[in-house]
């Protein structure tokens, strides 16, 4: 079972005929709304690949719609409270070039109270995984409540944040980041991937596929991408660590749970959006990979 304290984010999706200059007000050309928050696509994600997973964060008064679109998607929605901020949104411009700029407000993401994580993770038990990203409030908190109740920790570190990893670094059991994070993680803590007090990292690298690191085992692997023809890179990260960490809890041995988690992330870059459009395990079955 996956508990996963993350984000819920509305993403609001304005196309431009150009970016918007201080000062100008323009007219979308089309509109749409969806679904998305790292922590909302990984609970999509897991549950696509079959896992069962317990969504935990908040909402406003606003987002009973985000709650119920979850739970359609199978994720266990008890632990989702609803406080008086808003949901958490992005508003997002895409201009005819697909170049876009983006305003997030957290929102309820950063009104997750400690009670609220402690209720939640009291009813997990030992071997359960709590996931996290980067994206809410309560982070140290939960790593170390789910530490003692003998839960393995994953983490992905993003929205990347040197002090935000290293107050759970300890803690960590697979740590998923990518490329650029990965450096900025070695020039925080001074020490290579390899020095880490960790047991498996796991490095994406895009189009490249990824590496996964085991200082448990002393050993580093690379896995070559699907090749698939790229049209929107957005949720395939998430949508790669939600697959990893449930084919991991449903007893899959590294490399098989890698190859899973980069099946799904590569049907995710060959369609548009996010949460809404994760695939589902007999959809990757189904898949011609080549
Ligand atoms: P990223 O967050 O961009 O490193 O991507 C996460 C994962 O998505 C990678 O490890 C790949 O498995 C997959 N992926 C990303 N970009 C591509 C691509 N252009 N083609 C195929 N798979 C991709």
């Amino acid at each position: 079972m996956i508990w996963n304290l993350g984000s819920i984010n509305v993403d609001n999706f304005y196309h431009l005929t150009h970016l918007p200059a201080p000062g100008e007000t323009i007219a979308a050309t089309r509109f749409h709304q969806g679904l998305g928050g790292k922590g909302a696509n990984m609970s999509v994600a897991a549950a696509r690949a079959a896992a069962r997973v317990a969504h935990l964060g908040a909402v406003g008064p606003d987002g009973k719609w985000a709650v119920e679109r979850l739970l359609e998607y199978g994720v266990d929605t008890r632990h989702i409270a609803t406080v008086g901020t808003a949901t958490g949104h992005a508003n997002i411009n895409v201009d005819a070039g697909g170049e876009n700029n983006i305003v997030i407000f957290p929102g309820a993401n950063h009104a997750i109270s400690e009670a609220m994580i402690g209720a939640a993770l009291a009813e997990a038990s030992p071997g359960d995984f709590l996931l996290m990203q980067n994206e809410t409030c309560g982070q140290a908190y939960a790593a170390a409540t789910a530490k003692t109740l003998g839960l393995r920790f994953a983490y992905a570190a993003a929205p990347f944040s040197a002090a935000a990893v290293q107050e759970v670094l300890h803690y960590i059991d697979l740590l998923v980041l990518n490329a650029v994070e990965a450096a900025q993680l070695v020039e925080a803590t001074g020490r290579d991937i390899t020095e880490l007090p960790i047991d498996d990292v796991v490095i994406t690298l895009g189009a490249d596929g990824c590496k996964w690191v085991s200082n448990k085992q002393g050993t580093v692997e690379r896995y070559p991408a699907h090749p698939v023809d790229v049209v929107d890179t957005t949720g395939a990260g998430d949508t790669f660590t939600g697959y990893l960490v449930a084919a991991i809890d449903r007893g899959l041995p590294m490399d098989q749970a890698i190859d899973l988690g980069m099946r799904a992330a590569a049907l995710m870059v060959a369609r548009e959006g996010t949460a809404d459009v994760i695939p589902d395990l007999k959809e990757i079955q189904d898949h011609d990979f080549g």
